[in-house]
């Protein structure tokens, strides 16, 4: 399962950069992340500083 990232999002962009896949993109009003691209790593959910991003 691909991880998500909730309405806790503060969009701060860091998991962004972090994504080894580029599966994460600024959305109209938090983050998104591509669940077709996603790899499951979990590194965006280490560095989220809001706690935003879970597996789903
Ligand atoms: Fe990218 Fe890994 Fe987060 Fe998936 S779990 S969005 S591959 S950093
Ligand atoms: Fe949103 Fe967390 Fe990503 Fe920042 S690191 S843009 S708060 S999901």
């Amino acid at each position: 399962m691909a991880y998500v990232i909730s309405d806790e999002c503060i969009s701060c962009g860091t998991c962004e950069g972090e994504c080894p896949v580029g599966a994460i993109s600024a959305g109209d009003d938090k983050y998104v992340i591509d669940a077709d691209s996603c790899i499951d790593c979990g590194t965006c959910a280490g560095v989220c500083p809001s706690g935003a991003i879970s597996q789903e």
